[in-house]
């Protein structure tokens, strides 16, 4: 029977511990914290929205990074497979809007709850209160793992499982990160991602607590947007959905996707963001129903005549940004007003210059180079008997159950494996 070490009591590891334990090894698992998957517990708002019950390529169309280094684990192990896995330990789930797969009962603890019961049965030794200090090697192979009180556990393999580096609070500090870079891993930049991003423009405390609806959100890199304008090549992000302005800056649905791209490529670098609020409606559209508005109310100062098209509280900003006195009588608005109001409905322009922290990043972009990782196995290229899963690989995704799935698929495939290493 092989001995099989798993470092992390997360999504990843649980899962490891599990796929191991059932492809036949004796599994220990080491958690630094009192209790398994303290990030699982704040998933999803405390529901957890385990995975997404899309089809295949949509599930690889939302990975930002390293999708194609995924495809066995996710082939090997994938949505419907921990949906039957959760359920069958006692966890019966639900699929909501846009396939988002949360827990019937929406509580997060169900499903930690049926994991923990899952390795229970499978008779997997797990150890709370546990800090692993060091991954010990020997000639290119592991040996096993030194534990914060100084003793060493000796073992065949070891799947290194401790997270990212968000919401440290919740046990993922990087420990993982460090063992791994003194065995010779690369590390690509880590950086938070699916986080709310901070504007220069200050206006944007005026609308603290405001959500916006089916508005179209468009990032675009400042120099080449500058150069040449608005075209595919200075374009980094563009979508529909939900935002929302918060008392630091703009997060919500669209501005955490378009955070995950700007961690992408232009971390560090100034960019512009437009926020199209009729994004339904042409320039032209929208010029007519400006006149309409402005015919109907001939009379009325420009902010009372505004409230049909804008939330009351972005009035005032509106007005701002477009040069209007919000006191001017609608019929004395000119056409070059009337245009700059439409520009500005059209395309409200914040410039951003970076993002909030880990603390209040959902994930965290870079990690171990996939370069460095089988991907039919999880093992490590440089180290025999070394498995990598979750969080810690250099691999992510878009907000919809999605990165909690690649947690599941790796871990997975890295159990099965680690259980029969050679
Ligand atoms: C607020 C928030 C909401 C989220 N919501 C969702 C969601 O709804 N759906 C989704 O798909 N994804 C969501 N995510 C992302 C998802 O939670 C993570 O991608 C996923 O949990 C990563 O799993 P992991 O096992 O790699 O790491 P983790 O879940 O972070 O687990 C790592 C574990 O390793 C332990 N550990 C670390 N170092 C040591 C050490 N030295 N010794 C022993 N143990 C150690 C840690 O204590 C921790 O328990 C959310 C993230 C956050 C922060």
């Amino acid at each position: 029977m092989k001995k099989c070490i798993v470092i992390g009591c997360g999504a990843a590891g649980m899962m490891a511990a599990i796929a191991a334990a059932k492809a036949g090894a004796d599994v220990t698992v080491y958690e630094k914290n009192e209790k398994a998957g303290k990030k699982i517990y704040i998933t999803g708002k405390g529901r957890c929205n385990v995975t997404n019950s899309c089809t295949d390529t949509d599930f690889f169309d939302n990975v930002v990074v390293n999708s194609k280094f995924l495809y066995s684990a996710f082939y090997s192990f994938d949505n419907n497979s921990v949906v039957d896995l959760i359920e069958s330990n006692g966890c019966p789930l639900k699929t909501e809007r846009g396939g988002r797969v949360f827990p019937m009962s929406d509580h997060s603890s169900d499903v930690i709850k049926a994991l923990t019961e899952s390795m229970k049965k499978l008779n997997v030794k797990v150890n709370y209160n546990c800090k692993i200090e060091d991954v010990i090697c020997e000639n290119g192979r592991v040996s096993g793992v030194k534990i914060s009180n100084g003793k060493v556990m000796k073992c065949d393999s070891i799947i290194v499982a401790t997270g990212g580096m968000s919401y440290s609070s919740t046990g993922s500090t990087g420990d993982g990160h460090e063992w791994l870079r003194k065995l010779g891993h690369t590390l690509n930049d880590c950086l938070p991602a699916l986080v709310p991003l901070t504007p220069a423009e200050e206006w944007y405390k005026q609308l603290q607590g405001l959500a916006l609806k089916n508005v179209k959100v468009s990032l675009y890199d400042e120099e080449l947007y500058c150069k040449n304008g608005n075209n595919k090549k200075s374009l980094i992000y563009e979508g529909f959905g939900e935002m929302l302005f918060t008392h630091f800056g703009i997060s919500g649905p669209l501005i955490l996707s378009a955070s995950s791209f700007y961690a992408k490529k232009h971390y560090g670098k100034e960019c512009i963001l437009k926020i199209d609020l009729k994004p339904a409606l042409s320039f032209e559209q929208l010029d007519k129903r400006l006149l309409r508005d402005f015919e109907e109310n001939q009379n009325k100062a420009f902010k009372n005549v505004l409230g049909g098209l804008v939330p009351s509280s972005m009035i005032p900003v509106v007005a701002m940004l477009c040069g209007i006195d919000e006191k001017k009588a609608v019929n004395s608005i000119t056409k070059e007003e009337r245009n700059a109001l439409i520009d500005t409905l059209k395309g409200m322009v914040m410039h951003i210059t970076g993002t909030r922290d880990f603390n209040e990043a959902i994930i965290t972009r870079g990690g171990v180079s996939v370069k460095e990782v089988n991907p039919s196995t999880m093992e490590s290229k440089l180290i025999k008997g070394l498995y990598i899963a979750g969080e810690l690989l250099d691999v992510d995704a878009l907000t919809g159950g999605f990165n909690l799935q690649i947690a599941w698929s790796t871990g997975h495939l890295a159990g099965e494996n680690a259980a029969i290493d050679e």
